[in-house]
């Protein structure tokens, strides 16, 4: 992004990348539909980087959600609104829009240098590592947008972190965000349900509640409610070393409702068959009832007390996934050591945008937004920079 805004204004600009292509995360992000942003009013769409909303929201408020449709559909690809609120281009596919936008780049100038990796500085110069030897470079200006620490196989695994603290640039640590959380089922729940989701339920922890569907995994607990409340359940792991998320199994019923169903009898029923027939709950539900610690006892309970459990599940969750595996990353440069044009204050000259700044957003489209309009930014930092030496 910042390499086509500058490139339309006459500048020289020149991508390295490591891997032999470019966008590979970006391409993956469409795998499943590539949400672009969110169609949500600004206010709560700035809210969504919650205590990093006061450093993103100026940012965002230069290159807003509408900004980034215009320039989608300006690359022949028009978007539209999902149902949730979410915003996608028409094909769902990130691949059409990646080659538009590097034909774009290409026709205004921008050359790529791919197999190129970026190994830290020697003096002003910056090194390059490739299959043919070290290469240096002394730009004018340098933008650092190499990512964060997830899918590591796409090309970025976040060992810039070693290269800017030798620098000094503060950096908080890198943490899986938008992950799955680690739950120790027992041997016969993992046989029967993983891969399974949990349908229709809401997943609540410190007053936030989503609804949604989780999928049940090998480890533990994945999917959108999950990712929704990743920021704080990490935070509590962090600070406890565990954490529990309240699940309702059957939200579209009042306790007082679901009391009632349970109040009727059970006759010669199993009460797992008795769950399924009185409130229709699913067997991964009842899997799931079947996993609390006082499961023996389970079938002596008055309805009053199930209902309870039904509505205010208890999973316990003792850590994240690995940040391999997680969507994106919290964590990065802080922002206290940039300036609000995102140039290292400490270094000047030296840019920084996209995930790998210290700020952390739900999917939704917040993360892509996010990345963007830093690029933006940093963009219009530079042309400052280069305009002020
Ligand atoms: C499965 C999945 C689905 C996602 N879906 C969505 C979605 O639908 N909507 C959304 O908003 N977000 C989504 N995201 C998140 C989104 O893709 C990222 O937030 C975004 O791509 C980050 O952009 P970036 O430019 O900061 O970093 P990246 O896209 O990670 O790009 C950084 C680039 O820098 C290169 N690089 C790293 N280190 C070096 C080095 N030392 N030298 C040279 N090159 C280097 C990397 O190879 C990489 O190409 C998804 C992510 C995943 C993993």
């Amino acid at each position: 992004m910042a390499a086509e805004i500058l490139s339309a204004r006459g500048i020289d600009v020149t991508i390295y990348e490591r891997k032999p292509s470019v966008g590979r995360k970006f391409l993956m992000a469409g795998r499943g539909g590539l949400n672009l942003t969110h169609s949500e009013d600004i206010e709560p769409f700035i809210q969504k980087y919650q205590d990093r909303a006061d450093y993103l929201g100026p940012i965002i408020r230069g290159f807003p959600p509408q900004a980034l449709r215009d320039w989608c559909e300006g690359l022949g690809e028009k978007t539209f609104i999902g149902t949730s609120g979410r915003v996608f281009p028409e094909t769902f596919k990130a691949s059409p829009l990646l080659r538009a936008w590097i034909k774009r780049l290409e026709h205004q100038g921008v050359r790529f240098m791919l197999n190129h990796e970026w190994g830290g500085w020697d003096g002003h110069e910056l090194i390059f590592n490739t299959a043919k030897g070290q290469t240096k470079i002394t730009p004018d200006a340098t933008l650092l947008a190499l990512g964060g620490a997830s899918w590591p196989r796409l090309g970025s695994d976040g060992t810039w972190v070693n290269i800017l603290q030798k620098e000094n640039v503060k950096i908080a640590a890198l943490q899986p965000a938008n992950c799955g959380f680690c739950v120790d089922w027992s041997d016969v729940f993992s046989k029967k349900f993983v891969g399974q989701p949990l349908k229709t339920i809401t997943a609540s922890f410190l007053g936030h509640k989503i609804h949604g569907e989780i999928m049940i995994a090998a480890k533990g607990i994945e999917g959108g409610p999950v990712y929704a409340l990743s920021s704080y359940l990490r935070e509590e792991i962090n600070k406890a070393g565990a954490a529990s998320l309240l699940l309702d199994l059957k939200p579209d019923f009042t306790l007082e409702g679901l009391t009632d169903r349970l109040k009727k009898p059970r006759a010669r029923k199993s009460l797992t068959n008795f769950l399924r027939s009185a409130v229709n709950l699913s067997d991964v539900a009842v899997g799931l009832l079947m996993e609390c610690p006082d499961r023996a006892a389970l079938g002596d309970y008055p309805a009053e007390k199930l209902a309870l459990l039904i509505k205010h599940y208890p999973l316990n969750l003792r850590g994240t996934f690995p940040i391999d595996r997680a969507i994106s990353t919290a964590g990065g440069v802080m922002f206290d050591s940039l300036n609000e044009n995102l140039m290292l204050v400490d270094k000047h000259g030296v840019f920084v945008a996209g995930e790998m700044l210290d700020w952390d957003a739900p999917t939704g489209g917040y993360l892509l937004q996010g990345c963007m309009a830093t690029g933006v930014r940093a963009a219009h930092g530079i042309m400052s920079w280069l305009n002020l030496k």
